[in-house]
């Protein structure tokens, strides 16, 4: 049982062993509760703290990359996990991949030989008494899970990701898209119009391409009639996608005054508008797959995809509703969220999220303000786009480029671009480590 100078952590994956590592070493007590091997997700294989549940790539290490700027912060903050990664790591040229034994056993070991923390086998049912945090991911237990939903509401709490592609908005042709919302209201929406031919051959570019495949326990998971992957709806039948998301009603070309054949509409995706979503654009397709063929609408020839669609079991919260911007549950005064079930996506993503809990609670159990990560910062980014997201339209989100604040010079290519905001992101969390939380 958990003794009253604790900190509780519920959850000992890559967010769990983060926040308790980084409490630990500033001398806080943690009891970590991990409920394998008592019980088990569907996809975890061992008990070991730090598993990872898929791919052994933590993507990109440098700093032309998203990913690389984030691997760069969480090293400058002494992260377990990178320091995990970088003793495990094996080639993959200039991405970081891990042997994944070495990597959670290294973990395990850490946590496990440190005076400050103390590890529990069991599954938590019911929600801890604060200071606590909460990182039990994507695949939290089936009983935890739903006291979760009773204590968030069920409208913001999901079992399942359906997220639609996401386009960079500079990357999108306005010669050919245009601006306006359907029957001139919400001029809000970028509308990329098709003729009959474009929207035939692209049904059938749909209709021919390959899936992502699925894992086993995700195999029986229905899709939702109001929530359909793109290309279910295309194969009900042909002019289903017009009759459906791609409807031109209402939305005329101002350069031919006609309505199309069909219009693919974008949506304004984080509150900077550098990222557009496609509209009712769910899929399952590939990844490599999504770049080819929706790069067949007219307008996307040439977009960048900030992030690809995806659809898996995922449980997150609506973190704009739930959590009140520092990962705190509202309504709480020290009861964390951490890692991806904040609505994150990734696994280091899902790491930096550990690693901000676990230092938000310090701040609370020594009675100090939480202070307000600089937004230049990929974690600042992150916590931003958790924070400020039009709840309505949330979806879980990873690092890239669109979630930072654009650099006030423009900048080609994206690599050298990502080289200055990344050299920014340091520059701002050197500061920010030396005056708020040394
Ligand atoms: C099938 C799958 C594949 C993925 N593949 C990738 C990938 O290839 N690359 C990538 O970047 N991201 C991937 N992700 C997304 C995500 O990055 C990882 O799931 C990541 O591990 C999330 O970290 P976390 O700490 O939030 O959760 P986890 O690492 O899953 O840790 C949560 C821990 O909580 C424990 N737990 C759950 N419920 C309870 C309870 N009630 N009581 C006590 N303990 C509990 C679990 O056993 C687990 O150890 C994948 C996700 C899934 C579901």
């Amino acid at each position: 049982m958990r003794r009253s100078d604790e900190i509780l952590i519920v959850g000992g994956g890559l967010a769990g062993s983060e926040a308790a590592w980084q409490l630990a070493q500033r001398g806080y007590s943690v009891c970590l509760v991990e409920m394998r091997p008592v019980a088990t997700t569907p996809a975890h294989q061992t008990d070991m703290m730090g598993e990872l549940v898929c791919s052994n790539s933590l993507g990109a290490d440098n700093l032309t990359s998203p990913a690389g700027i984030l691997k760069g912060e969480l090293r400058y903050l002494n992260s377990l996990i990178m320091e995990a990664a970088d003793h495990s790591s094996v080639p993959a040229g200039k991405a970081l991949a891990v042997d994944r034994n070495v990597f959670a056993g290294y973990i395990t070991k850490k946590l496990s030989g440190h005076p400050q923390i103390r590890i529990e086998r069991r599954e938590i049912t019911e929600l801890p008494e604060e200071p606590a945090i909460i990182a039990t991911g994507p695949l939290t237990s089936p009983i935890f899970a739903e006291r979760l939903r009773q204590v968030t509401g069920q409208e913001y709490f999901s079992f399942f990701d359906a997220i639609a592609p996401v386009v960079f908005y500079d990357t999108i042709d306005m010669n050919k898209a245009y601006q306006g919302g359907r029957y001139g209201q919400q001029a809000d929406y970028i509308n990329c119009p098709m003729n009959e031919e474009e929207y035939i051959k692209f049904c059938q570019a749909l209709l021919t391409a390959e899936q992502a495949p699925r894992h086993e326990f995700e195999k029986d998971v229905r899709y939702f009639e109001g929530c359909l992957p793109v290309e279910v709806i295309a194969s009900r039948g042909i002019d289903t996608l017009r009759f459906g998301p791609l409807r031109p009603v209402g939305l005329p070309n101002p350069s031919t005054g006609a309505e199309p054949y069909a219009v693919v509409q974008l949506r304004q995706d984080n509150a900077d508008g550098t990222l557009f979503n496609l509209v009712g654009f769910q899929t399952s397709l590939k990844w490599g797959e999504q770049n080819r063929v929706f790069r067949m609408i007219p307008g996307l020839e040439n977009a960048e995809f900030a992030r690809y669609g995806v659809m898996h079991r995922n449980i997150y919260v609506n973190a704009p509703k739930v959590l009140d911007g520092s990962l705190r549950l509202r309504g709480s005064k020290a009861l964390f969220l951490a890692g991806q079930i904040t609505g994150v996506e990734g696994y280091l993503e899902s790491t930096a999220m550990g690693l901000v809990a676990g230092l938000h609670v310090a701040f609370c159990a020594a009675g100090l303000q939480i202070p307000l990560w600089p937004k230049e910062t990929a974690i600042g980014s992150l916590l931003r786009y958790l924070a400020e997201t039009d709840p309505k339209v949330f979806h879980p989100m990873n690092v890239n480029l669109g979630i930072f604040p654009s650099l006030d010079v423009k900048i080609r290519p994206k690599s050298l671009r990502c080289q200055k905001v990344g050299e920014r992101a340091l520059r701002a969390l050197e500061e920010f480590d030396k005056n708020c939380l040394k």
